[in-house]
């Protein structure tokens, strides 16, 4: 059996940063990550749209709008000091029609509520950024940038290991056992006991919060994000970041375009219900997860609130001519062979029984443990800052 002071239980962007925190403020503590597959930040963390959020959109006070500002500042900080490609190129928020316009001026305002700058932009103006969208009014947030998280995450695993924490890939937590203030955590590599347990384990979340049991009052429902790439040929039709007003009856920011560290250009992502955790495709299903979901009585809830979306993002996800009608919204000059299928990845959409969607970060803390039980985007721009928070509230509490 391996002894540590602290385990955590997810090797995505959140956990080790997560562990980063705790080693800057108590560099003695003998740590471990445990991560079930063979490498870092394998799912979400990897598997994103590669933007340094500034944080326009979030509810003024809530842990996402203070996290994305100073996550944000703090992500540009870790890439400049360890040479991390990286660009603060901004982002436009484009209304393209008229009856946009109330809901873009409310965004503009939670922004400024957010602290952050804001500008508004005529079309022509718009243009002389963008030049191939169409608008009526645009607003344009500077602070907003763009990274490869996978390779912030791998960073990250690095510091870590020059620091000394046990980094066990490979190891998937099947059981956890509480034996007075310790926890013994089975896994695939043996049984491994600690002091104190925090899980951040990203799409399973909920799951290991029951093996140790606790009802964390929320179950994990999966949302896929699928991308269409544009082809290298027609990659002058978007310079840096297009997104649009977002639909204010649905939770997801709407199909925009992005374009990648790399180059590339990523048109979406859309958002489908995934039939597995990990469903990257439409054939990946996992009757454990699709039994969970469609037996889950706040999933029928939220199909009733939001069917009409819902079956519009299905329509979307299967016919490219619907998605394409939601690119052209933006960039009416983008055609069909502009663009291929690209990857995917999958939300962990954190969901209550009565069918609320949680909005904002949310842990849960006992006497020997911290469970990260929904980190949705912005948590990647956010890792450094939720590290931090996670660390004072573990060492402030029951260490
Ligand atoms: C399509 C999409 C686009 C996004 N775009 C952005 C963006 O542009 N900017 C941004 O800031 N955020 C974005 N996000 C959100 C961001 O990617 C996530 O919020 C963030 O990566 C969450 O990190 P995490 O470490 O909590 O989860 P994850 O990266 O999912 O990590 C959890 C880890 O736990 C491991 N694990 C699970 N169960 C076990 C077990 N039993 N034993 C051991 N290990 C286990 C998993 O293998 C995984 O590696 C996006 C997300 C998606 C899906």
């Amino acid at each position: 059996m391996m002894h540590y002071d602290k385990v955590i239980i997810g090797g995505g962007i959140v956990g080790l940063a997560t562990a980063l925190a705790i080693k800057a403020r108590d560099p003695d503590c003998k740590l471990a990550i445990l991560e079930k597959e063979a490498a870092w930040a394998s799912h979400q963390s990897s598997r994103n749209s590669g933007v340094i959020h500034a944080g326009v959109y979030y509810k003024p006070g809530s842990k996402k709008a203070r996290f994305a500002r100073s996550g944000n500042a703090s992500m540009l900080t870790f890439c400049q000091e360890h040479n991390i490609p990286h660009d603060q190129c901004g982002k436009l928020i484009i209304a393209t029609k008229n009856e946009q316009r109330p809901q873009l001026e409310a965004l503009r305002e939670r922004a400024l509520q957010n602290g952050l700058q804001i500008d508004s932009l005529t079309p022509e103006q718009a243009h002389e950024i963008e030049p191939h969208i169409q608008c009526v009014a645009a607003l344009q947030v500077p602070s907003t940038g763009i990274v490869d998280y996978a390779v912030v995450a791998s960073k990250y695993a690095e510091l870590l290991l020059e620091q000394g924490v046990s980094l066990h890939l490979n190891t998937k937590v099947q059981g956890i056992k509480t034996i007075g203030a310790k926890s013994l955590i089975s896994s695939s590599q043996g049984v491994f006991q600690t002091k104190y347990l925090i899980s951040t384990s990203g799409l399973f979340s909920d799951r290991i919060a029951r093996l140790y049991g606790l009802d964390p009052g929320m179950q994990i429902v999966p949302f896929r994000g699928e991308y269409w790439h544009v082809k290298e040929g027609s990659r002058h039709l978007v310079r840096n970041l297009i997104y649009p007003v977002p639909n204010p009856n649905f939770p997801f920011l709407g199909v925009h375009m992005t374009r990648l560290i790399d180059g590339c250009i990523h048109v979406g992502p859309n958002a489908v219900l995934a039939f597995a955790r990990e469903g990257y495709t439409w054939k990946n299903i996992d009757l454990r997860d699709l039994g969970e979901t469609l037996t889950f009585p706040g999933f029928w809830k939220l199909v009733r609130r939001y069917g009409k979306e819902g079956a519009h993002e299905m329509v979307r996800s299967l016919l490219k001519a619907a998605f394409l009608r939601s690119a052209q919204e933006l960039i009416p000059e983008i055609q069909s062979e502009d663009l291929v299928r690209g990857a995917a990845g999958v939300r962990a959409q954190a969901l209550r029984r009565d069918g609320r969607l949680i909005e904002d970060f949310e842990l849960i803390q006992t006497k020997g443990a911290t469970f990260v039980l929904n980190a949705p985007s912005p948590a990647a721009t956010a890792s450094l800052e939720i590290g931090k928070y996670i660390a004072d509230e573990v060492y402030s509490g029951s260490s």
